[in-house]
């Protein structure tokens, strides 16, 4: 894999975000009881600019802004956790594709379809920071290499866990694989539940959005991509 490719699918670390900041984001750790005591003192937009102030704190303003009292017992920890949680979901940033892919990456004996179908997805709207959520269906037809089928979860994982639109994890996901795995064809069908349409705005329950990436023999055979299609109905 080149230098190049690196650096186009690797992200870079979002401002503040360090490795032991890192490393601490666990989700079901108990975290230290913070003392909220900026909260008290005036705004002072010196002190407040972003970088200085932790986001703890942050997520304290933001609890007291929605009317809550958050020094009552149940949400004393409560920004804590909800940084813990952030920096899981969004936990994608710090991870490196290309990791994940190539010690995973093989010589291909065949060219027969492979379909990886119902991998289970969590991910971030970020016009709502409010989970989409659902499962992922990718096939690729392979031409010289082939990749390890547990490292597809991973794949989705890496570009799920972050602020995201559904089309554009979708497409994330398909370029990352054809990168690393110069396939004869590749598909990839995301459908997810949004919270932000169930639980606001159009309140819309049943609904499922379905995006889709099709490269190669998926785009220009239409058999191909019926062969898939069939495969996944009902995943
Ligand atoms: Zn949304």
């Amino acid at each position: 894999m080149s230098d190049h490719v690196a650096s186009t699918i690797r992200t870079p670390h979002p401002a503040g975000v360090t490795a032991g900041a890192l490393r601490g984001a666990t989700m079901d750790q108990e975290a230290p009881v913070r003392e909220h005591a900026h909260l008290i003192r005036p705004f002072d937009p010196e002190f407040d600019e972003v970088g200085d102030v932790e986001m703890a704190d942050l997520i304290a303003d933001l609890i007291t802004g929605l009317g809550e009292d958050v020094t009552r017992e149940g949400l004393l920890k409560t920004p804590d956790r909800v940084e813990r949680s952030l920096r899981f979901l969004t936990s994608g940033y710090q991870a490196d594709v290309n990791t994940v892919l190539n010690d995973a990456l093989f010589e291909a004996e065949g060219s027969e379809m492979v379909v990886v179908k119902g991998i289970e997805f969590y991910s971030m709207c970020e016009h709502h920071m409010l989970p989409f959520f659902g499962k992922a269906h990718i096939a690729y037809i392979p031409s010289k290499k082939i990749l390890g089928l547990s490292k597809f979860a991973r794949v989705v994982d890496v570009f799920a866990r972050r602020m995201q639109v559904q089309e554009r994890m979708t497409i994330q996901i398909a370029d990352a694989l054809e990168q690393a795995l110069e396939p004869v064809g590749l598909a990839v069908v995301t459908e997810a539940s949004h919270l932000c349409m169930m639980m606001r705005g159009v309140e819309k329950q049943g609904s499922s959005t379905r995006t889709t990436a099709m490269r190669g023999v998926f785009r220009d055979d239409a058999r191909t991509r019926q062969e898939f299609l069939e495969a996944i109905r009902g995943a």
